[in-house]
């Protein structure tokens, strides 16, 4: 589908009011559009920044409504906005991503499915796996999948929803803790590092990429991301950017999509696998920010405003720390403020905080970008910045 474009002076919207649309809502505004967030919450990070604020269920049909009336283009800052609201936005408005291709996201079986049947094009598989919706599922477990690690279809995130397994009664024991819920269980990797690859994908199907980059989890909850030349080996590189262009252009995505990666060791070398997707801006692109000559956000916006997608350039190497609620206590519980004029006063350090009153151990209440001339200097203050905030993950 090709769409006049919709220019600065235009009100774009977006499903959700957490830390991602707070950064849409930056950027949308940065370029002279006016913005709309639908969030429930009175205090959401992007409804507190935003010209409008919504605040409905993502499902009120008034709700939606009104966004409808507001916005000239809708899109989404998380995965679990329901199908059918962006369905309902869609008569009206352009809707990117669009439901169908939000609803692959959602679920995990459906995810993996379409990442195998791209796979002759991407290149790339999934981990082997069983889907689980019955007794009879999960009696027919090969068992060669365990050890392994299962996860609910729908609704996990950071970890949640998962429960690593070893045997067929933890197997069983599992499934009932999470309800009997339709899951799939994966075979569990030895992985070598995880990495992810963002691109903006147009209506017209011009696909632009940014380089993919290294993930560090801790406690299944994203903690760094290394983004400069040789963070990852460059072919393998390469592949996970030509894999995550063809599983967005299989589906006719249109917007900012996430794919995130396993490394492992094949017998002819380093392997890639594919994890899951996010059809969204992705934690582990907020250095885009602050080291990219267009974010993934800016890339957000075009995207659903029908403009051209400039190929984003990366003008320096960038480490990403998450900050988590974590770090908000002392060692007795008791809260504090972390000191962020010694983490301030480093050069090439850009403090994002999401404006959320609440912290919370694993909450993700900002993050830090470091740049500089060259990747060891960028790595040095990162190290300094871990030490002065008590930050995990630096040396994996
Ligand atoms: P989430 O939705 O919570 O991000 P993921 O499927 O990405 O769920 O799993 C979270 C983390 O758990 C991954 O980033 C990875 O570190 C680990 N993990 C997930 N699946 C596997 C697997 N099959 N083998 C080994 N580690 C895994
Ligand atoms: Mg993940």
């Amino acid at each position: 589908m090709s769409q006049a474009p919709i220019l600065p002076g235009a009100t774009l919207g977006v499903m959700g009011g957490g830390q991602l649309g707070r950064m849409f809502v930056h950027a949308a505004q940065r370029l002279g559009y006016f913005t709309a967030v639908l969030d429930p919450d009175p205090h959401s990070p992007a409804g507190l920044v935003s010209h409008h604020h919504i605040q409905t269920a993502y499902t009120d049909a008034q709700g939606l409504q009104q966004l409808a009336d507001v916005s000239a283009a809708v899109t989404t800052e998380f995965e679990n906005v329901p199908a059918q609201a962006l369905q309902a936005l869609a008569t009206r408005r352009p809707v990117a991503p669009g439901a169908a291709c939000v609803a692959i996201a959602q679920d995990r079986i459906q995810e993996k499915a379409h990442f195998s049947a791209c796979a002759a094009r991407s290149g790339v598989g999934c981990a082997p796996h069983a889907v689980i919706q019955s007794e009879a599922d999960l009696r027919a477990v090969p068992a060669d999948l365990l050890p392994g690690i299962l996860k609910t279809a729908r609704l996990g995130y950071d970890g949640k929803g998962q429960v690593r397994v070893t045997t067929r009664e933890e197997l069983t024991a599992a499934w009932a803790q999470l309800k009997n819920v339709p899951c799939v269980l994966e075979k569990m990797l030895p992985l070598v590092a995880e990495c992810s690859v963002l691109v903006a994908r147009g209506h017209d199907g011009q696909v632009v990429s940014y380089a993919p980059q290294r993930n560090v989890h801790v406690g299944g909850i994203l903690a760094v991301t290394h983004a400069y030349p040789g963070c990852l080996p460059a072919e393998l590189a390469a592949r996970a950017e030509a894999a995550t262009k063809a599983i967005a252009q299989q589906i006719g995505y249109v917007g900012l999509l996430c794919v995130e990666f396993f490394v492992v060791q094949g017998a002819q070398g380093l392997d890639l696998v594919v994890n899951e997707m996010a059809p969204r801006p992705h934690n582990s692109g907020h250095h885009t920010i602050d080291a990219c000559d267009h974010s993934q956000f800016d890339l957000q916006v075009h995207a659903m405003a029908g403009l051209p997608l400039p190929q984003p350039r990366q003008h320096s190497p960038a480490l990403l720390l998450n900050l988590l609620g974590d770090i908000w206590f002392d060692a007795q519980g008791r809260e504090r403020t972390p000191d962020w004029a010694q983490v301030l006063a480093l050069p090439g350090a850009h403090l994002h905080l999401y404006g959320k009153t609440e912290a919370r151990a694993g909450r993700k209440m900002g993050h830090l970008t470091l740049t500089g001339a060259d990747v060891a200097g960028v790595q040095a203050t990162a190290r300094r910045c871990a030490e002065l905030l008590g930050l995990p993950g630096l040396d994996t």
